[in-house]
């Protein structure tokens, strides 16, 4: 009962938040991973990458502003989150960031979420889309696994695919056991610090962007 009241609450805050980007017209984008699958690395390639367009990000972290530091380093506005005990971000944290954020009219705001797998994947944050950033190095089975993620998403990440020749994992297996999870997951398979398969990702952004336009 408490759960169904929190996360109750929570959709309330997210409708709100939402409501916001939209007429703001501003891409929102929720990025859910386990810890080391390469969430910070994929955000500054692709912030590189898209230098003509305005970008903004939400750090979301138990502890320290290591993660803000390396998108700073960009040029990129960011705001840092620390949740001290909490696993997940929640659409209140998203609207006290956001005012301290203030993203511009028409920009794309990435959201980092605490690394986790698990309850990321309940809490709406009022983004446009959550996007599930995996390393190849978990192995292909995670999909099995952990479902609600996989099935709350848009979007699958699949980074350092430049250590498949070194790991047991079969790539194909790993994004058949996604698709099975959820059919609609539009997959990107890359490696974000060798800069390798960055272009249709970044086009499926560009397109999310346009569509809020
Ligand atoms: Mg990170
Ligand atoms: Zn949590």
């Amino acid at each position: 009962v408490f759960e169904a009241a929190l996360l109750a609450d929570n959709q309330r805050r997210a409708s709100a938040v939402r409501a916001r980007f939209e007429h703001a017209r501003i891409t929102a984008l929720n990025l859910i991973g386990a810890p080391g699958a390469g969430k910070t690395a994929l955000l500054v390639a692709t912030i590189l990458a898209l230098s003509d367009r305005a970008c903004t990000v939400i750090e979301g972290d138990q502890a320290t502003d290591n993660d803000a530091k390396r998108i700073a380093a960009t040029g990129c506005r960011v705001v840092q989150v620390n949740t001290g005990a909490g696993c997940h971000l929640d659409a209140e944290m998203i609207a006290g960031a956001l005012g301290r954020l203030e993203p511009n009219d028409g920009s794309l705001l990435f959201v980092e979420n605490v690394g986790n797998l698990v309850c990321p994947a309940l809490f709406d944050l009022g983004e446009a889309a959550k996007v599930v950033v995996m390393s190849v190095t978990e192995g292909d089975d995670k999909p099995l696994k952990y479902p609600h993620v996989f099935r709350a998403a848009s979007a699958m990440v699949l980074n350092k695919v430049d250590l498949v020749p070194h790991l047991e994992v079969d790539p194909a297996q790993l994004v058949a056991n996604a698709l099975r999870v959820n059919p609609a997951l539009a997959v990107f398979s890359l490696s974000a610090t060798r800069g390798l398969g960055l272009e249709p990702w970044c086009g499926w952004l560009r397109a999310r962007a346009r569509a809020a336009a």
